[in-house]
């Protein structure tokens, strides 16, 4: 590449404001996390494309066009991860988790891949905070992962609707798909092409399409909602009832479907009307585990799309003060024990690696939004002291290094 060199499309630097908004979604997400009883794990990035092909389905949008799909120098095929349930799927099993305790309760955090088409919030590679809990059948734990993604949304002071819908289970699904399908045949004309050409692939997909014709073709399309065998009406009514008793709002949303193929029962968005797209989904995939050789182990988790949801906290601001430290004439020694001194007690200093006069120095403090100038001139030295300025008061001191506050 001929000229400057720039990051490839679809990925981004972080740094300054976007970095602190960053840090602030992630450590409300990791705080809450673990007050709500989960355990970090730590994933590769890279995993066999065959995992997500598998979990996530051949049918989807993900692994059709969005993998980051390569082969290695021993033509294995290795993909970016697209995201991080079927890892934590993969990881439980190969780990024998199953086998100490009862059930489990995990976390992740990290980058994902996908090769979609760049805007606002959305990134070729983005950040994603999860969970995942594996082993709970009772719908206390649906609901109780909503009340962590609404506590989630409160504590950043995000507003997001909290949509939600069942999608059945092995005996009720295939049934619906049936009632569906015959349904899309029938509208097959007013439907886009993509949703033309996945119907009798995916159908369930078509009911989420944003283009308008799709939207008022499936307006009046059979609900999976109808088709709920016993066990996941109980299921689903039992979830809404808990998450009346915890206060979290919702509302169902009965085309909602999600993208992927793994998702049983329970599926969520946490959606916000100011950018229109979701900030945090997820929802139930009771058979992934059992899927790919693990015993029967009912699970539910979601993600939160980091970036998503930066665009709407506002910057934090540096937390901590900021000494900068000037030193004028051959003053160095001392100057860096007065800022040893400073950084043992727990202060943020830099000493300034800038040559000229205080006006200079001053001005370059007030660039880098130093709240205090540590100065030290030959005199200071001779006198065992500082002069200390609060650049946002103005105020001005002499004292010794220990005294400062
Ligand atoms: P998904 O894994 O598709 O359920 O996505 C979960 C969340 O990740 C979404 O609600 C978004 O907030 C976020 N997300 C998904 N894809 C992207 C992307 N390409 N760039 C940024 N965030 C994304």
């Amino acid at each position: 590449m001929a000229g400057k060199l720039q990051s490839p499309r679809g990925f981004h630097d972080l740094t300054g404001s976007d970095l602190r908004r960053f840090r602030r979604v992630s450590s409300v997400c990791r705080e809450l996390f673990t007050r709500y009883g989960f355990e970090e794990i730590i994933l590769p990035v890279v995993e066999y494309a065959e995992l997500f092909e598998r979990s996530i389905g051949e049918a989807t949008d993900i692994v059709q066009k969005e993998m980051f799909v390569f082969t290695d120098r021993k033509g294995r095929r290795l993909a970016l991860r697209p995201e991080g349930t079927a890892g934590a799927v993969r990881a439980f099993i190969q780990n024998n988790l199953y086998a100490l305790r009862p059930y489990h309760k995990l976390f992740y955090e990290g980058p994902m891949f996908r090769y979609e088409r760049p805007q606002a919030g959305r990134y070729r590679q983005f950040h994603q905070a999860g969970v995942e809990i594996f082993g709970v059948a009772d719908p206390l734990a649906d609901a109780e992962l909503l009340k962590l993604v609404s506590d989630i949304l409160e504590t950043l002071g995000i507003p997001a609707v909290m949509e939600l819908n069942s999608l059945g289970c092995r005996n009720c699904r295939g049934g619906y798909r049936d009632a569906l399908l015959s349904y899309l045949e029938g509208v097959a004309d007013h439907l886009c092409e993509v949703c033309f050409d996945r119907k009798n692939r995916n159908p369930l997909r078509v009911l989420d399409c944003k283009v308008e014709s799709c939207r008022r073709a499936v307006a009046s399309a059979p609900k999976m909602i109808d088709f709920l065998c016993e066990e996941c009406r109980e299921h689903y009514r039992r979830v809404k009832e808990y998450l009346k008793e915890l206060g979290v709002g919702f509302r169902e949303n009965l085309n909602l479907v999600r993208g992927l193929d793994y998702y049983t029962r329970t599926v969520f968005e946490a959606v916000s009307d100011e950018l229109g797209t979701a900030l945090i989904a997820g929802g139930r995939y009771d058979y992934l585990v059992e899927e790919f050789g693990g015993p029967p182990t009912p699970a539910l988790g979601f993600a939160v799309g980091i970036e998503r949801l930066m665009l709407l906290v506002e910057d934090p601001g540096r937390e901590e003060e900021l000494y900068l430290l000037i030193p004028f004439g051959d003053v160095w020694s001392y100057a860096l024990k007065v800022a040893s001194l400073l950084r043992y007690r727990g202060k943020k200093v830099e000493v300034s690696y800038r040559r000229g006069g205080l006006r200079k120095q001053l001005e370059f403090a007030n660039r880098i939004k130093a709240d205090f100038a540590v100065i030290v001139g030959e005199e200071e030295v001779k006198e065992g002291v500082v002069t200390l300025k609060d650049l946002r008061s103005g105020e001005q001191r002499r004292l010794r290094p220990e005294e400062i506050p």
